[in-house]
């Protein structure tokens, strides 16, 4: 896949405000934040979409997803719940192709959405 601006956030080679980060997975504040707490977990090795994630990625999407909700944890919201989105393709509304999960908190969500 072709480099995105999220490639260049796990570079350092543009600021982002980074919450988390591991060996696999980097986490960081969405510049057009949706919620209170709207923050973006992405796997450092990238995957353009869901589509594209292979067997072999399960492990990789695990942690993505643990990392999530072990920040919602630490930072105090996971008793009055989050919501994860990760958006695929046109129709879901990805404009980005590194797959990344959206971790939007801090009001109650509205549903179903748009
Ligand atoms: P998508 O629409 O692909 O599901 O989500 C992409 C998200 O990335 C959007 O919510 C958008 O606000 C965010 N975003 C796009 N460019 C940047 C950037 O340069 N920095 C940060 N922190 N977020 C970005």
């Amino acid at each position: 896949m072709g480099d995105t601006i999220f490639g260049k956030i796990i570079r350092r080679e543009i600021p982002a405000d980074i919450v988390y980060e591991d060996d696999d997975v980097l986490a960081f504040r969405d510049l057009n934040p949706q919620a209170p707490v709207h923050v973006l977990f992405i796997p450092k090795q990238p995957i353009a979409t869901l589509n594209d994630a292979t067997p072999e990625d399960a492990a990789l999407l695990g942690k993505v997803l643990l990392a999530a909700a072990d920040y919602a944890r630490q930072e105090g919201f996971a008793q009055d719940g989050y919501r994860t989105v990760i958006n695929c393709n046109t129709h879901g509304g990805q404009t980005v192709y590194h797959l990344h999960v959206h971790l939007l908190a801090g009001r109650r969500l509205s549903w179903p959405p748009g």
